[in-house]
């Protein structure tokens, strides 16, 4: 039989935190700190699988469930000594969502259920406090009209009109009339008279009575807890993170504890590192008289837990070092106890209830990638985690944002901050302003570069904080919702910048006299957290000796090798310098493009324009030089490190100049008139030139062409070892179909070899002869071609685009319905498609080392700096891969993972 509730408390629990698939995040973590005789408020959790059931069987329960809370809730109830729904000594529960990854603020959680009109008075009773009662009663109508009535019911108010807003704004229109700062300054008749008028307005609005009854209002939770996995926002969260939708959500019901029975009572969050800097630094917020989330909805500042760690903006709040030493020391001994359990950086709330500490969550915390790479090696420092450990602590991607730009400091030290918030997204970042997640989206969309501005951010808010560079706050602490989800991202982000006044509706931002519009542009330096007008001046973040040390333990496990594609020897040093192995794939008709192209486009323009073989073998040997002179250079540039070169691989006709004035020059230096050459133009169009004539077709057809391309990379080579340099040029076919191709072009090739080294004087030019697979066929018939290959590189670009049968550049017009419809998870122009392409290169891979052993076997293009396909080149046993510069590391640090991880 499916067990399908897990008690936790009193020491005790069902489960472990190694069951964070049935149990959820939360729920796995708060069974296992029970068990680790932590203060954990007695609960239970519904699990996951309840979860599936409810979306399987039209919303509905199995029939054990009801039995099962039942057992469940009366084992709290013991534990806690009161009862649900008791008129003398009543209990209260939380009601609170945990998928198994955390999705911070995406779903749903009801705290004080249980108060109602029989309870109320025992609770005064109890408590002696009828302030804190009708806090706890106003909150409850709060939170469980939004999520429960209104949003679990998929009702859609208009802009600004939802429930939870109309009640906020009854509160502050109170607050406003009695002068009060803060909530924790209204009295007891105040927010009983508040939570009788909110029964009112939920009726008028919702068209239903506020539950009063107990049991109503547990079920009523948790089923709006299930219905939130499906809400709005919650979809739009997975399909950023991939989280897989058919997951599903645990609910945990858990005794609830009171920071708001006054000033010996708090709430907070903390992290037990730094998760921006990742010092080693107990680190975090509370406030005190308040409940749950009022410290991560940023409504006031809160203050900081210690000194240490205190700031500019709270630094004149009392901490709770301060302020509660002794409950600080039993939580910093708690933060202890957790890291040497969990051995990683942990994320917890807790509550003091009078005096007394209470532990609610505790999670692994998200961290900057900057974070997560000290945390790493200090922990290691600290012998708390191992070596790989330690390297699997840093996500590939993570490190892009270590590589990524930082405002100038030469800039900064000249210009004035106009703002100062909180540091809560490291790097720089500028951009044009904009007030709303929507604009963001759209002007991102136009190609422009935004930042972000608001108020607050909350969970409506998330695709625009993707799409925007920085992201900007008025309001929040360093454990507010933006710096959760800006610092997940490792994206730039300053939260609390309370001297900013934004104005949403007006779209402008004013400061110390100043005011600026949507479309000004600002800087962030979201690492000090200081801003600035306009668009300051940006570097690369320099070479730190901490990552440089992290990278050779990585570079330690890792067995595949890793290039980089590179066509200019500036790239190549870039590469080199970011730990390139070699060149993986150099395109030669790159030096028809960009600068300084001039000439030799011309003279290519000439050879491909040309009428007869004489003509364009003049025109190839006036081409020459400059091909051979651009090979040396990059081979140079990699100092006896592999170079893959490509033949000449595009169709012709993608050179045919369309300007009259270049073709006017054209036919002239070809001695033919504008008509002429227009027609031989007009003869090289093509109807489908992707799988038309181009790659080793052209060597097939223009054998001249080949032969000049040769030469030119065997000369090269055979200069630079006589002058004392290590070279290895990989000579690559292209768009190859057949082993009788690639025969063809090597008869060529081995006169030349023997022409160069005759010329040079040299016995040999050591070189490979090999091809790229990008067409199925290659793949199917790699056996054959590996008879006369000496290499494979995988264009998976293109073999994906003959896979598919989509062409690469047309994609745009179908693949965002393609992913928003789910008919595919990912783009496979981005991640490899296991299932189709990745067959064929295994195939690939398996047939052509069957007739020749030690065939070497790599991939570029996109998906060489992917890390999810880097770990399939190692699992299929490839040699290398190669991609960007900028993705060098990351794919060594994937490489890594995918030895650690597969072996
Ligand atoms: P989230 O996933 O959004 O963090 P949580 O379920 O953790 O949601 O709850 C939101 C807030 O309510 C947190 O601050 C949490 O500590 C607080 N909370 C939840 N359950 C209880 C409880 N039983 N007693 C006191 N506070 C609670
Ligand atoms: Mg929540
Ligand atoms: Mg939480």
């Amino acid at each position: 039989m499916t067990k399908y509730v897990y008690s936790f408390g009193g020491g005790s629990a069902d489960g472990n935190a190694d069951q964070k698939n049935l149990l959820g995040g939360k729920g796995a973590n708060l069974a296992e700190m029970a068990s680790l005789g932590i203060p954990v408020p007695a609960g239970f959790t519904l699990t996951t699988e309840v979860c599936t059931w409810y979306y399987d069987h039209e919303r509905s329960y199995p029939e054990e469930l009801q039995r099962e809370v039942q057992t469940a809730l009366a084992a709290v109830e013991q534990t806690m000594g009161a009862r649900f729904g008791d008129a003398v000594d009543p209990l209260l529960v939380s009601v609170r969502s945990g998928a198994r990854s955390s999705m911070p603020g995406m779903m749903e959680t009801v705290l004080n259920v249980g108060l109602c009109s029989t309870t109320i008075p025992g609770l005064v009773q109890k408590t002696g406090n009828e302030r804190f009662v009708y806090d706890a009663y106003r909150r409850l109508i709060m939170m469980y009209s939004d999520v429960v009535m209104e949003k679990a019911a998929g009702v859609e108010p208009a802009e600004g009109q939802g429930i939870r807003q109309q009640l906020d704004r009854m509160l502050d229109e109170v607050k406003k009339a009695k002068g009060y700062q803060s909530d924790a300054e209204l009295t007891a008749p105040e927010l009983k008279d508040l939570a009788a008028r909110f029964r009112t307005r939920v009726r008028e609005v919702l068209g239903q009575e506020f539950p009063d009854d107990p049991l109503e209002q547990l079920w009523g939770g948790i089923g709006a807890v299930f219905a939130s996995w499906n809400g709005k926002r919650a979809i739009s969260y997975r399909r950023i993170e991939g989280i897989p939708d058919d997951w599903g959500t645990a609910v945990n019901v858990q005794a609830m504890v009171f920071g708001n029975m006054g000033d010996t009572s708090a709430t907070g969050v903390a992290f037990t590192r730094n998760p921006a800097t990742g010092d080693s630094q107990f680190y975090g917020e509370w406030l005190v008289n308040a409940q749950g989330e009022d410290v991560v909805a940023g409504i006031r500042t809160p203050n900081p837990l210690n000194d240490a760690t205190s700031n500019d903006q709270n630094r004149h709040l009392p901490s709770l070092e301060k302020a509660m030493p002794d409950t600080y020391r039993t939580l910093h001994d708690i933060r202890d106890k957790l890291e040497a359990h969990f051995h990683d950086m942990q994320d917890i709330e807790f509550t003091i209830q009078e005096g007394r500490l209470w532990m609610l969550q505790t999670r692994t915390g998200k961290r900057t990638g900057t974070a997560a790479l000290n945390m790493a090696m200090d922990m290691l420092a600290e012998k708390l985690i191992d070596e790989r450990t330690t390297v699997l602590r840093v996500k590939p991607e993570q490190l892009d944002e270590l590589l990524h730009p930082i405002v100038s400091p030469a800039a900064e030290q000249t210009a004035k901050p106009i703002a100062k918030g909180l540091p809560a997204g490291p790097g720089g970042a500028s951009g044009q302003i904009v007030f709303s997640a929507s604009d963001a989206v759209a002007w991102t969309k136009q190609g422009k570069r935004v930042l972000l501005v608001r108020e607050e951010t909350n969970p409506e808010d998330v695709e625009g904080m993707r799409a925007a560079v920085g992201i900007l706050t008025g309001r929040g602490g360093m454990t507010s919702h933006a710096a959760l989800v800006a610092r997940g991202w490792g994206k730039c982000c300053i939260v609390g910048a309370g001297m900013l006044e934004i104005d949403a509706h007006k779209k402008t931002v004013s400061v110390s006299g100043q005011t600026y519009r949507e479309g000004d542009a600002l800087t962030l330096n979201g690492t000090r957290g200081l801003v600035y007008a306009g668009a300051l001046a940006m570097v690369d973040s320099t070479e730190n000796p901490r990552f440089q040390d992290f990278m050779r333990l990585a570079d330690a496990l890792r067995r595949l090798k890793v290039r980089t594609n590179a066509d200019t020897p500036e790239d190549a040093a870039k590469a080199r310098a970011f730990g390139a192995e070699g060149i993986g794939l150099f395109r030669t008709e790159h030096m028809f493009y960009g600068k300084g192209s001039e000439e030799p486009l011309f003279l290519l323009r000439k050879m491909i324009m040309s009428g007869t073989v004489e003509e364009r073998r003049h025109a190839l040997t006036e081409l020459f030089p400059f091909v051979k002179k651009d090979m040396k250079a990059t081979m140079a540039a990699m100092e006896g490190l592999p170079v893959t070169i490509r033949l000449l691989d595009p169709p012709l006709h993608e050179f045919v100049p369309n300007r009259p004035d270049e073709r006017e020059k054209l036919a002239k230096a070809l001695g033919i008139t504008a008509e002429q050459l227009n027609r031989r133009a007009e003869e090289l169009h093509e109807n489908n030139p992707m799988m038309g004539h181009r790659g080793v077709r052209l060597g097939i057809t223009f054998p001249e062409i080949s032969e000049m391309q040769f030469r030119a990379i065997l000369e090269a080579a055979g200069e630079l070892s006589r002058e004392g340099q290590k070279t290895f040029p990989e000579i690559m076919v292209p768009v190859v179909d057949l082993k009788s191709e690639l025969d063809d072009q090597l008869v060529i090739a081995k006169r030349v070899h023997h022409e160069v080294c005759e010329k040079l004087g040299v016995a040999e030019i050591p070189h490979l002869y090999g091809t790229m697979i990008e067409i199925p066929r290659a793949s199917l018939t790699a056996a054959e071609i590996a008879k006369t290959a000496e290499f494979f590189s995988f264009g998976t670009n293109d073999l994906t685009q003959m896979t598919f049968g989509f062409s690469r550049d047309d994609i745009g017009g179908f693949m965002p319905d393609y992913l928003d419809k789910g008919i595919l998870k990912v783009d496979p122009f981005q991640v490899i498609d296991r299932d189709s392409v990745g067959e064929l290169v295994r195939i690939g891979i398996e047939r052509g080392r069957s007739t020749r052993a030690g065939l070497k076997v790599g991939i570029c293009g996109e998906h060489g700096g992917e890390p999810s396909s880097v770990e399939f080149c190692h699992q299929v046993g490839m040699d290398y891969v190669s991609c960007s510069p900028f993705r060098v590391p990351i794919a060594r640090l994937a490489a890594a993972h995918a030895a650690i991880q597969h072996g």
